[in-house]
């Protein structure tokens, strides 16, 4: 029993390099993907382009018919202002002045990248900067305690200490996971917590870390689409999200784009 559980949360250093391949072409995704972001883009295109790039160099989008209420129609999650995560990509075209979430996830050899971003559509204020910044700031808060010896409390805790000392809220339902062959493997990594408590973390563990941050509440609600997850009292969202292994030598971030 303890020998597949470790398997399965314990990489070796071959698998943490095919998860580094898959995590560096779902960076160059999202890259490519920020760069089309601007007022009248239908949320569709930046899905098909998305599609495109990963199957162009021998991917398969990870979150397309991914179980759920129905099987996840796309390549991308595309969430609008008070919708936090899960937004499915469709014909609305995006807005002068939205802020909007990008969440993918990418196979490649058989090993899973995820990760996010969020930013904004044109201009966008001064509010809605802060807010993005925070939450990109809260995710690496959260990637600095991912070391051996450190426990999941520590990373909530550290997430949430710096959403909340901004004066934002973290959902209580939706939570960082591990992940590897699979997308959602053990542990679930709250966006809160308190440090030293839950599991304790070990060299090859790879988890996504992904800070979801609302402006208002810390309730959320899901849309009649089964999907889309929106803050309960529809102010703003954001979310940041990476891809982390935990090595010797500290946080090693899987989903950056790498030449080669
Ligand atoms: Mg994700
Ligand atoms: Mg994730």
């Amino acid at each position: 029993m303890m020998i597949s559980f470790n398997k399965q949360l314990i990489k070796t250093e071959l698998e943490i390099k095919k998860m580094q391949a898959a995590g560096s072409l779902n960076d160059r995704v999202l890259r490519e993907v920020k760069a089309l972001i601007k007022p009248g883009v239908a949320t569709r295109d930046l899905d098909a382009a998305a599609e495109e790039i990963i199957r162009d160099h021998g991917g398969i989008p990870t979150f397309k018919g991914y179980p759920g209420p129905y099987p996840y129609p796309a390549t991308l999650t595309i969430s609008i202002n008070e919708e936090m995560v899960h937004g499915i990509p469709s014909g609305r075209t995006l807005t002068e002045g939205d802020i909007v979430s990008v969440d993918c996830g990418t196979t490649l050899d058989g090993y899973i990248g995820d990760s996010a971003f969020t930013t904004g559509v044109g201009e966008i204020d001064e509010e809605k900067q802060r807010l993005i910044e925070v939450t990109r700031e809260s995710l690496f808060k959260g990637i600095e305690q991912m070391r051996p010896g450190k426990h999941i409390g520590d990373v909530g805790a550290a997430i949430q200490a710096h959403v909340e000392g901004a004066g934002y809220h973290v959902p209580q339902q939706y939570t960082g996971h591990g992940v590897g062959r699979e997308m959602h493997e053990p542990p679930q990594v709250p966006n809160f917590g308190v440090p030293g408590q839950g599991m304790a973390l070990r060299e090859g563990m790879t988890i996504a870390i992904e800070p979801m941050v609302l402006v208002g509440t810390s309730r959320t609600q899901v849309l009649s689409d089964q999907w889309t997850v929106i803050s309960a009292d529809k102010s703003l969202t954001a979310h940041y999200e990476h891809t982390v292994a935990v090595t010797a030598n500290g946080p090693l971030i899987l989903t950056r784009y790498r030449e080669d």
